[in-house]
């Protein structure tokens, strides 16, 4: 077990980083950041942050000695980044990162552990991205296999036609089939070190342009339905990896079942909920999973729950969100720039108590 006391590294500097540096701390933990120079909002609750290039040993060598643990918010974490630090000092083996970090790889994963995704193919050059075409047929999704995220870095194709247009972008590429999904879901557990798995309940999905924009409780019958099948695709992922965090699968609910559509080594946004509305948040249960503390209780504790995401401009008025009935849980992220598309905080709206 981790003292009170002692330094929780966290690798990434958005807010992600920012509400587990607020758990660890609540935890009588102190917090050292570190990240590439830019908008690093876990900065103000961090007591160190180191902000340099992924490649920088010396500040990577700084960081590693003031950490008794470290861990990530960020899955894009250079691989090379984490060979730099001391092996015994991740909280988490680097096999996770490697994994996710690739489109490609996580499905390959996923389904040698007996899941089910999208049909794919990898497309490296446009003989390639031809024989996909006619091999999956279309509508689908050109997807870059490393760095893309909320929508970025995809490019929805209609027709074999449209695809003749497309120029590659130069990096390698997935296309996937379009999944003719009903709904959206993901699954979020806690591993401990110990092996201990716990889900906090699934919510519904919902996407705007590619990004998450809501996330509501209870899921709906077909959800709920398919929640049993996609935990254990989970647990299994999650075992094989030995992993210790909060990891989470993204999943399509198909009228035959879940889909796989790829993982977070990672606190996720579709569980930004469980601040308030599960007994632990995924924020905590992360902290005690790396900590080699007991996990706390994942359960629901309102009958319903709608998380949003504020996104843009309209963080600049969102105080005003505090005045609406219901007591709306307000978070903002301390984002300077209310960039069109940017993530700048979510509000958590609950029901009524469960018994
Ligand atoms: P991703 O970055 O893979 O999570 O994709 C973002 C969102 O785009 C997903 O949550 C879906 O709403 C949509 N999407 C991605 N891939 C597919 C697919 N193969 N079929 C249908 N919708 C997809």
């Amino acid at each position: 077990m981790l003292a009170p006391g002692a330094t929780i590294g966290i690798l990434g500097g958005g807010q992600l980083g920012r509400m587990l540096a607020m758990a660890a701390v609540q935890l009588g933990y102190r917090v050292a950041g570190f990240a590439p120079a830019g908008e690093n909002v876990a900065v103000e609750v961090s007591g160190w942050f180191w902000e340099a290039d992924w490649s920088d040993d010396k500040a990577l060598g700084e960081f590693a000695a003031a950490c008794d643990v470290v861990t990530w918010e960020f899955e894009n974490v250079p691989l090379a980044t984490i060979a730099a630090l001391p092996a015994a000092l991740l909280a988490c083996p680097a096999r996770a990162l490697e994994v996710a970090q690739d489109r490609l790889a996580e499905k390959q994963f996923a389904e040698q552990l007996g899941g089910r995704a999208a049909p794919h193919a990898r497309v490296e050059s446009e003989e390639d991205f031809a024989r996909a075409i006619e091999r999956i047929g279309t509508p689908g999704i050109l997807k870059t296999a490393r760095e893309g995220y909320d929508g970025k870095g995809q490019w929805r194709i209609g027709s074999a036609h449209e695809a003749t247009g497309v120029r590659l972008p130069g990096q390698r590429c997935i296309y996937e089939g379009m999944v003719a999904f009903e709904a959206e879901f993901s699954v979020i557990l806690v591993r401990s070190r110990s092996g201990e798995v716990r889900f906090w309940d699934s919510t519904a999905n919902h996407h705007e342009g590619g990004m998450l924009a809501q996330s509501t409780l209870p899921a709906g019958a077909l959800i709920e339905a398919q929640v049993p099948q996609a935990r254990a695709l989970a647990a299994k992922v999650a075992e094989a990896l030995g992993y210790v965090g909060v990891l989470t699968l993204e999943f399509f609910a198909t009228r035959d079942g879940p889909v796989f559509n790829e993982m977070a080594p990672r606190v996720h946004n579709s569980g930004h909920w469980t601040i308030e509305g599960a007994a632990t948040s995924q924020f905590e249960n992360h902290i005690r999973a790396i900590a080699g503390l007991p996990l706390g209780s994942t359960a629901t504790r309102f009958a319903s729950i709608a998380m949003r995401n504020i996104v843009g401009p309209e963080a600049l008025t969102a105080h005003q969100i505090l005045a609406e009935p219901g007591e709306p849980h307000l978070h903002l992220y301390g984002k300077r720039e209310a960039r069109e598309g940017r993530k700048m905080g979510h509000v958590t709206r609950v029901g009524h108590p469960l018994p």
